[in-house]
């Protein structure tokens, strides 16, 4: 039936650029496909078609192909030979995994539709799709993201929301072009402080989560659309800080003399510290305070800063000020404070 079909669609003879066979139940992929090199589109969505024909390697010239709504398990192996391919769709499947090697010729491909399926994990070969800017993976039964997706410097757009992601690798501040981060219905309980670092994001959407504070910087984002509605965010002044005695370790006193410094630029130190590795290491964990903006490594005071949203951004109904998490150095800073900082107990 495939193949009497496809003779149908062939109506423009051999240099068809298209083909459409959406809907016609059919059970596998028609192989004569195989002799239409010059092929550029194929819509075969909404069928009963579980694997694709060998035949679908000669077609290099493809730049769209739509597999959605059939019975894929896996994103397959062939795909690596549609080296032109630019759009791939193959949501509404059953896929559970990606074909070793299913990423390897995948060097043009902007968008990959994996909606509605079933993953638990993607591989991080995705790091081979080097041009991708929109990766749609809604509904799936993620758990993590690898690190290796936000080697992906084009990426623009990421869809994950209705997973089960659970944390955001810090590496998402690589993604400089990163516009919309659809993260809604997950159970992320912290976004990473990297998130701050986007400079071009304008839609973030986190709604349906277990986040309760954002991280320091993020009242900087210029987000345009900013939806954040079921997460136990902390709204009203909250815990009240228990003032301790400020008591410092060695390493404490240390770091912060040599990070300050370092900010000061002392030629000194900043000689010596390429022979310390270990040192470098341990204060590049260091933290700047919000009020006297100097650096300190392990002793601070948590608080958060009710910011309202920017005037231009679309925001979440009911939602008026946003928590920011914000780091101090000491009780001495923590007592110059604005009154719209609150302390968070640390108990
Ligand atoms: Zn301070």
């Amino acid at each position: 039936m495939a193949e009497r079909l496809l003779i149908g669609a062939l109506k423009g003879g051999k240099n068809t650029k298209i083909i459409t066979l959406n809907g016609k139940k059919m059970t596998k992929m028609p192989s004569t496909l195989g002799k239409l090199p010059g092929l550029r589109t194929l819509n075969l969505q909404n069928n009963l078609i579980p694997k694709v024909c060998p035949e679908i390697s000669t077609l290099t010239q493809l730049t769209v192909l739509n597999l959605g709504n059939n019975l894929f398990k896996e994103v397959p192996e062939e795909m690596k030979y549609l080296t032109s391919l630019k759009k791939l769709h193959l949501f509404g499947n059953r896929i559970c995994r990606f074909a070793p090697g299913a990423c390897d010729g995948l060097q043009n491909l902007i968008l990959l539709n994996l909606n509605h399926n079933q993953l638990t994990q993607l591989p991080q070969e995705v790091n081979r799709l080097k041009s991708l800017t929109c990766l749609n993976v809604n509904c799936n039964q993620l758990t993590s993201i690898p690190r290796e997706l936000f080697f992906l410097e084009d990426l623009s757009e990421l869809h994950f929301n209705y997973n089960q992601l659970i944390c955001i690798p810090e590496e998402i501040k690589l993604l400089k072009k990163l516009q919309k981060l659809l993260l809604a219905r997950n159970n992320i309980e912290v976004l990473p402080e990297g998130i701050c670092d986007l400079k071009k994001l304008r839609i973030l959407d986190i709604a349906g989560n277990i986040i309760q504070i954002f991280p320091p910087g993020f009242q900087n984002l210029k987000l345009r659309e900013f939806y954040c509605e079921e997460n136990p965010l902390i709204l009203k002044q909250p815990f009240i800080a228990n003032q301790r005695e400020d008591i410092w370790s060695l390493k404490e006193i240390t770091s912060r003399f040599v990070m300050n410094q370092l900010a000061g630029q002392n030629p000194f130190l900043m000689h010596a510290i390429e022979q310390f590795p270990e040192v470098k290491n341990i204060i590049s964990k260091g933290k700047n305070c919000a009020i006297c903006g100097k650096f300190f490594l392990t002793i601070w005071l948590e608080c958060v800063q009710f910011v309202p949203p920017s005037k231009n951004c679309k925001i979440s109904k009911n939602l008026q000020l946003v928590p920011v998490r914000i780091l101090l150095c000491s009780y001495k800073c923590f007592n110059q404070r604005q009154p719209n900082l609150f302390g968070i107990s640390q108990e």
